[in-house]
C-alpha cells in the first residue's frame, strides 16, 4: 500500500452524490478543454442519500404553485429567523430550471392529466412538495449524463483533507478504499459535496450503518472544510427525524400525507397541524411520543383500499424498497393497523435542518476556491433538490473562480504528515478495531449531546470527545477498509466536538427540539438573533462566535417569524418538556 496516485485537474468534485454529481456535469459543460475529476468513496452508480431513487421533490418552487419570495419567507420561518435569505433566494430562483434540466436528462415528475406538475402541500404555509412515483432511476440517468459530458470519474477514492497554499485551495490527500492506493489530487478548485455527518449518533437498532442517513456520509466534508479554516454554521441545529421504529426510513409527511396520511397519538388523535419535518414539529411529535399518549403512530387505516395500495406502490419501490419486506416481516397492513414511529439518532445536515459549512449564495465557502453543495453546506431546509441547484450554482461560481486563479504548489510537508495519520493504523494491526471506538464515540453523542440538551450533560460529552484523540492513536487496521472506518472515526469525533462546543456556546432554546436546552428553555432573541459559527483558528483550536443575521430581503413581521410555533392542535396540549 506504499504507492501513490497523483493527479491533477481543474475542478475536483468531492462526493458523487446528488449534489456532486450535478456540479461535476454543470462544470464540465462549463469547461468542455479542462478537466473535471469526481472522486467518490462509493461507486457513484450507486451512491449517496438518492442511490434507491427518491419518491418525490420536498421543496419545488413551481411557478404558478409559489413564488420565490414566499418560499423564502416559508424556510425563515420554519428556522426562526436564522438564516442567509440571499442563499435560500438563489435556490429558490434557479430551482425550477433546474428541474426542466433533470427532465430534458429523463427524470420523470408527477404531473396532472392536464400535464401540469402536480404539487401537493405539505408545509405548513406553501404547496411545494412534487410527488415522482417513478423516481427509482435518478441516480442511472446521472450517471449517463456524467459518462456523456466527460467528467473523469475515480471510484472508492476517499478525500481526507484539502490542501492549501497560502490560504487558498490548492488539491486534496486522500487514499483508495480497496487498495489502500495513497492518492493526491492538485487541483484549481475544489467543490466539497460530502452529504450529512450521518454517523453521529447511534440509531435505537445499535446498529452503526443503520442509519437514516446514507452510511457512507460520516461527516468527512464538515471536517475537511474545518480542517481547512472554512466557517461552519449552526451546527448546534440538529437533524432530528420521525421514522417508522425499528426501521431507519421515513415515515409520512410526504408521500401518505398528500393521499390523507397524518401523525396521530396511542388515542387514535391528530395532534399536529402540520407533519412538514421542522425542529418545532419534532418538538411536538416528541412530547406526544414521550407524554402519557405516546407512542405516536402513522395512520393510514381509514383510506380508501386504492389510496393505501398507491401509497405502498411508492414506498415499497423507491428510496428505500427494503420498507415493503420491512412491513411483511412485521404484518403491518397500512389499510388496517396504525404503524409505530420513532425518533431517529442526531445527525448535522442541511437539507433537513440547517447545520453546515458556511456557502453564500454563490457557493462560497470562506476558503478562496472552496465551494460546498448539498447536505453538508448551510442552506437549510434544501433537500434534494438544493443539493441539484447548489451543485449547479457552485459549478459555474468555480469556473468563474478558475479563470483567475492558476495551478498551485501543493506543499510536501503536509502531504507526507496526512500520509503518516491516515496509514498509521495499518502500523498497529492489533490495535483497537475502528468499529469499536465508533460504536463508542456514538454511543457518547447519543449519552450527551441527544435533546433535550444540557450544558451538565454536553460538557462530560466534550471531555471524552477530546480525550477520544488518544484512542484514535491507539486505532489499528489490517486492510483498505478498516482504514477507512478509522478515517471515518476521526471525522465523526470532529463533528461531535462541534456539536457540543455550538451547542454549549448558544445559550437559549431555538428551532424546536432540534436545539432544546432544559438549562435555558426560552428562545432568547435579544441576545441569540445571530448564526452561531465556528471555525478552526491559526493556533488550531476550535473557536466560536456570532455572525450576525443578514438584513432581510424578503420581510416578515413578529408574528409571521413565530408561524412554526402554532403547530399543536388546541385541544391536545401538553406539558413542555423542559
Ligand atoms: C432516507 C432519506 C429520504 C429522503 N427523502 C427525500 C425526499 O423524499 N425528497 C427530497 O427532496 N429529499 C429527500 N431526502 C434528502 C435528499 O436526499 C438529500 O438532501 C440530498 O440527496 C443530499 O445530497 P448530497 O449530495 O448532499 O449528499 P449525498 O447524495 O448523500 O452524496 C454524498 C456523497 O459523498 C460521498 N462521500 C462522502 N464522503 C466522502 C469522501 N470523504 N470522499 C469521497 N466521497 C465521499 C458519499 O459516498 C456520497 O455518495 C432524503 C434523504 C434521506 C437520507
Amino acid at each position: 500500500m506504499e504507492s501513490t496516485l497523483e493527479l491533477v485537474t481543474d475542478v475536483l468534485v468531492i462526493g458523487g452524490g446528488t449534489a456532486g454529481s450535478v456540479a461535476a456535469i454543470k462544470a464540465k459543460e462549463r469547461l468542455p478543454d479542462g478537466t473535471v475529476l469526481l472522486l467518490e468513496k462509493a461507486n457513484v452508480k450507486r451512491s449517496g442519500a438518492i442511490a434507491l431513487g427518491m419518491d418525490g421533490v420536498n421543496n419545488a418552487v413551481i411557478p404558478g404553485h409559489a413564488t420565490p419570495e414566499q418560499y423564502v419567507k416559508e424556510i425563515t420561518m420554519a428556522n426562526d429567523g436564522i438564516v442567509n435569505q440571499r442563499a435560500i433566494l438563489a435556490y429558490a430562483q434557479q430551482s425550477f430550471s433546474m428541474i426542466q434540466e433533470l427532465e430534458s436528462w429523463g427524470v420523470k415528475f408527477q404531473k396532472t392529466a392536464t400535464g401540469e406538475y402536480d404539487i401537493k402541500r405539505v408545509h405548513h404555509k406553501g404547496s411545494y412538495v412534487l410527488p415522482m412515483p417513478e423516481g427509482y432511476d435518478i441516480k442511472k440517468l446521472l450517471t449517463r449524463a456524467i459518462r456523456r459530458v466527460g467528467v473523469k470519474t475515480e471510484n472508492r477514492v476517499m478525500a481526507t483533507r484539502i490542501l492549501l497554499n497560502e490560504g487558498r485551495v490548492a488539491g486534496i490527500v486522500g487514499f483508495n478504499v480497496r487498495t489502500g492506493e495513497f492518492v493526491v489530487v492538485r487541483a484549481k478548485t475544489v467543490i466539497l459535496c460530502c452529504g450529512a455527518a450521518g454517523r453521529l449518533g447511534l440509531p435505537a437498532s445499535g446498529y452503526l450503518m443503520g442509519t437514516y442517513e446514507n452510511p457512507s456520509n460520516a461527516g468527512d466534508g464538515y471536517s475537511m472544510a474545518y480542517h481547512a479554516g472554512a466557517e461552519l454554521t449552526n451546527i448546534e441545529c440538529f437533524q432530528i427525524n420521525p421514522l417508522l421504529k425499528d426501521y431507519n426510513g421515513p415515515a409520512c409527511a410526504y408521500v401518505s400525507g398528500p393521499f390523507g396520511g397524518y401523525t396521530v397519538n396511542a388515542k387514535g388523535h391528530r395532534f399536529m397541524l402540520s407533519d412538514y419535518w421542522s425542529g418545532q414539529m419534532m418538538l411536538e411529535f416528541y412530547k406526544e411520543l414521550t407524554g402519557p399518549n405516546g407512542p405516536v403512530f402513522l395512520k393510514m387505516n381509514h383510506l380508501a383500499p386504492e389510496t393505501v395500495s398507491e401509497i405502498e406502490r411508492i414506498l415499497h419501490t423507491t428510496e428505500r424498497p427494503s420498507r415493503g419486506r420491512f412491513h411483511a416481516g412485521r404484518g403491518t397492513e397500512y389499510g388496517e393497523q396504525l404503524v409505530e414511529m420513532a425518533v431517529s439518532e442526531i445527525g448535522l445536515c442541511s437539507g433537513h435542518s440547517a447545520s453546515g459549512v458556511w456557502i453564500n449564495e454563490r457557493g462560497e465557502t470562506t476558503v478562496p476556491g472552496l465551494y460546498a453543495a448539498g447536505d453538508m453546506a448551510s442552506v437549510p431546509h434544501s433537500y434534494m433538490l438544493g443539493a441539484f441547484t447548489y451543485g449547479k450554482i457552485c459549478a459555474a461560481s468555480a469556473i468563474e473562480y478558475i479563470g483567475q486563479a492558476g495551478m498551485l504548489g501543493v506543499d510536501d510537508g503536509a502531504v507526507q504528515a496526512e500520509r503518516q495519520r491516515i496509514m498509521a493504523p495499518l502500523d498497529r494491526p492489533t490495535g483497537i478495531p475502528p468499529h469499536l471506538l465508533e460504536y463508542k464515540l456514538r454511543r457518547q453523542v447519543n449519552d450527551y449531546l441527544q435533546p433535550p440538551k444540557s450544558a451538565n450533560r454536553m460538557k462530560v460529552g466534550l471531555e471524552y470527545f477530546l480525550r477520544a484523540h488518544e484512542e484514535l492513536e491507539q486505532l489499528g487496521a489490517t486492510d483498505p477498509h478498516d482504514l477507512m472506518r478509522a478515517a471515518e472515526c476521526a471525522f465523526i469525533r470532529d463533528c461531535a466536538e462541534m456539536a457540543a462546543r455550538a451547542s454549549l456556546f448558544r445559550e437559549e432554546s431555538r428551532w424546536g427540539l432540534y436545539h432544546c436546552r432544559q438549562d435555558y428553555p426560552e428562545m432568547d432573541d435579544v441576545n441569540w438573533f445571530v448564526h452561531v459559527n465556528l471555525k478552526r483558528n491559526e493556533t488550531g483550536e476550535m473557536q466560536l462566535f456570532k455572525r450576525p443575521v443578514e438584513p432581510y430581503v424578503v420581510t416578515l413581521d413578529q408574528e409571521e417569524l413565530r408561524g412554526y410555533h402554532r403547530l399543536r392542535m388546541a385541544s391536545t396540549a401538553v406539558e413542555a418538556v423542559n
